[in-house]
């Protein structure tokens, strides 16, 4: 999303009636850039990560720790130098759904030099630093997936009531004051999706049972003004949400990489995806919701049925009547097909399509796979159409393909190069939750970049079926899935597929720690993978001595050596000397917990159970010069 407003949303009652006409000029907008760019050749590698932050407002007097509304003035702020700037600045700023968060990208995507990995953290570091020289006593900026007590009774500053019978989002606890003002979009988001749906989104999430939790444990929804149908959606036994805030109000780790054209756009988009569960486990550091500890440790089903528009008939609780799909998932999910030839084979869940779509495609060149990807993403209606786009220029314009695709969020996206512009196909990766700090962030950032080189290298293949990539997706979430959940992973991944071996003999369960350190004999793991690879390279010291501290961090998080994030969190809120084993954490535990945070993040009080011996690399903000004429060998051959 650029920096303007996008112009004035249509009301649902229109919206609803251009589904049809988003669909259809966004198919032909698709192929259009299809047959323009589907030959576009030699792009380099770029990449960059997008870190989203939230701002938290401290109140020591009273010991309360909330969230802070005033994202957008000082995302305007930030902002400023852009436009005076637009190509110098070292970071650019976007809004977010909340009021309280923000999101920054570094300036200009990152090259093909491995010393480019040494610069990851000190950009972070920066962007974290510009925004803490924007903030008002009291205020503090965190990369934190959840706040835990988002949707608690005084959780802003300012403080902002709830509106059950009005607004955007009809919620019980989330006030449309929490959601980002300046943007449109998100409030139109939110009530089209409530008006598509039928009624409020509903997430229930299993509460962790600890001794003092009733049972069953059911809370008294009519208090909070409930009309009767949130305790018809709420589960016993659950932490109940009703609103698109609690999903898209939490913060993640995202990263986007250019391929050198779209044959190996397709294949990252397929190599990475079986990762995305698998880092997801690892990354996890998400499991308290409205003022609960609860039994996951991620945010991504939170997410998906926070924006999960489908009816009741798309959903399957009724007949098909007014709709025309059964639709297996939410519109935010993890992704239903494979895009290269070699992941066709691995494409085992039934695709639901418009088969007219699907055809049109197929008669205008495209395969089959792409087809029936492009076919999939578009069984959604738009949710948010802006009256000055609703007339385009097809053979130029792509916003109605934009429209359904940036609202299909799922772990990975394939994206085609924007009009006009020298960017190439690109492939994003967006299961990870964030960490505390900028050394971890860089540590998983540069892990996963460094991995999608040593795949296209060493030809790797990941792929195992879609099934079970989804399988992944559920035990990911588990709480302490790292320890405790074996995952499906292929079991040789530098051979060529034999097509004469059953496809059920090719993949095995296998801990995080197999994964990614390998088992003697049987599973040669990532990170050796990586090492080998970079073995080969010429690096400079300072780098190679970064890169070594973040594979080192990975490796004992996937050992368990280290705690994953969501598990130091629920260990501090269970070992609080005010924690009543009832899963609840308090305003006063939210605070102390969050203040902990806050000295680990700023380095002030570093947390060795979480980052090991080294809390930060040998990060620099520059590529010293020397270094980058040295490094003669880019990681991208292409
Ligand atoms: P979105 O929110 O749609 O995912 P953003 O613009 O927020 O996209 O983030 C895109 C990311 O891609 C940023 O990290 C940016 O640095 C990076 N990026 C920009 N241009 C390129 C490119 N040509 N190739 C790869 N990555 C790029
Ligand atoms: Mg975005
Ligand atoms: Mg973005
Ligand atoms: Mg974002
Ligand atoms: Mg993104």
């Amino acid at each position: 999303m650029g920096l303007l407003s996008e112009g004035s949303p249509l009301d649902w009652e229109d919206t609803k009636k251009l589904a049809d006409h988003v669909r259809k000029h966004g198919i032909i907008q698709f192929i259009n850039l299809y047959k323009r760019l589907r030959d576009r050749q030699g792009d380099v590698l770029k990449w960059g990560d997008e870190v989203e932050y939230m701002l938290i407002k401290f109140d020591d007097e009273e010991k309360k720790a909330r969230v802070s509304l005033r994202a957008p003035e000082i995302l305007s702020t930030l902002n400023e130098k852009e436009l005076k700037d637009p190509t110098g600045v070292k970071s650019l700023w976007r809004p977010e759904y909340g009021a309280y968060m923000i999101e920054g990208t570094p300036g200009k995507p990152y090259g093909g030099l491995l010393a480019h990995f040494n610069v990851v953290e000190a950009n972070m570091r920066y962007r974290r630093q510009e925004v803490m020289d924007q903030l008002k006593n009291g205020e503090v900026i965190m990369s934190l997936t959840s706040f835990p007590r988002l949707g608690c009774p005084d959780f802003t500053e300012p403080p902002a009531k709830p509106t059950p019978t009005s607004g955007a989002s009809r919620s019980l606890f989330f006030p449309d004051e929490a959601i980002f003002p300046g943007h449109p979009r998100f409030k139109t988001l939110t009530q089209n999706i409530r008006y598509r749906r039928g009624e409020k989104v509903a997430i229930n999430l299993p509460i962790y049972r600890d001794e003092n939790v009733a049972k069953p444990f059911k809370e008294n929804l009519l208090k909070l003004g409930d009309d009767g149908s949130s305790e018809k959606a709420a589960k016993d036994n659950h932490v109940y949400m009703d609103a698109m805030g609690f999903g898209m109000g939490c913060c993640c780790l995202q990263l986007t990489f250019q391929a050198c054209n779209i044959q190996e756009a397709r294949t990252l988009y397929d190599q990475l995806t079986p990762l995305c569960p698998i880092m997801l486990a690892l990354t996890a550091a998400s499991p308290f919701y409205r003022g609960y500890v609860t039994d996951v440790d991620c945010r991504w089903n939170v997410i998906s049925c926070s924006v999960d528009c489908r009816t009741s008939e798309e959903r399957g609780e009724e007949p098909l009547k007014n709709n025309k799909f059964r639709i297996r998932k939410s519109r935010y999910d993890s992704i239903d097909s494979y895009l290269s030839e070699q992941g066709d084979r691995y494409n085992d869940v039934p695709l639901t399509y418009d088969n007219d779509i699907y055809k049109q495609l197929l008669d205008n060149g495209i395969d089959r796979l792409l087809a029936q990807h492009v076919a999939h993403l578009f069984i959604r209606d738009s949710v948010s159409i802006f009256s000055e786009k609703v007339h385009q220029n097809d053979e130029k314009d792509t916003d109605h393909f934009e429209n359904i695709q940036s609202t299909n969020w799922q772990t990975m996206r394939f994206k085609p190069p924007p009009p006009n512009s020298s960017i190439g196909w690109r492939v994003e990766f967006r299961p990870c939750e964030i960490q505390i700090t900028d050394f971890e962030n860089a540590a998983f950032v540069c892990f996963i970049v460094l991995l999608s080189r040593v795949i296209l290298s060493y030809n790797l293949n990941l792929l195992i079926p879609i099934s079970k990539v989804d399988d992944n997706m559920a035990k990911a979430q588990k709480r302490n899935a790292v320890k405790d959940e074996k995952f499906w992973f292929r079991k040789d991944i530098t051979s060529e597929i034999d097509k004469d071996v059953d496809i059920n003999n090719e993949y095995a369960e296998f801990t995080i720690n197999e994964i990614i350190n390998g088992k003697d004999g049987v599973f040669v793991g990532l990170i050796p993978l990586v090492n080998s690879y970079l073995a080969s390279m010429n690096v400079d010291a300072d780098t190679h001595c970064t890169v070594q501290r973040y594979l080192k961090l990975i490796q004992r998080r996937a050992s368990g050596e280290l705690l994953t994030t969501a598990a130091w969190l629920r260990k501090f809120v269970m070992t609080h000397p005010d924690y009543k084993k009832d899963s609840v954490v308090s305003e006063r535990i939210n605070y102390d917990l969050l203040k902990r945070v806050h000295d680990i993040q700023t380095d002030v009080d570093p947390c060795p159970e979480l980052s090991g011996p080294y809390t930060t690399s040998k990060t620099t903000e520059k590529i010293p010069a020397a270094i980058a004429k040295a490094e003669k060998c880019p990681i991208a051959d292409c």
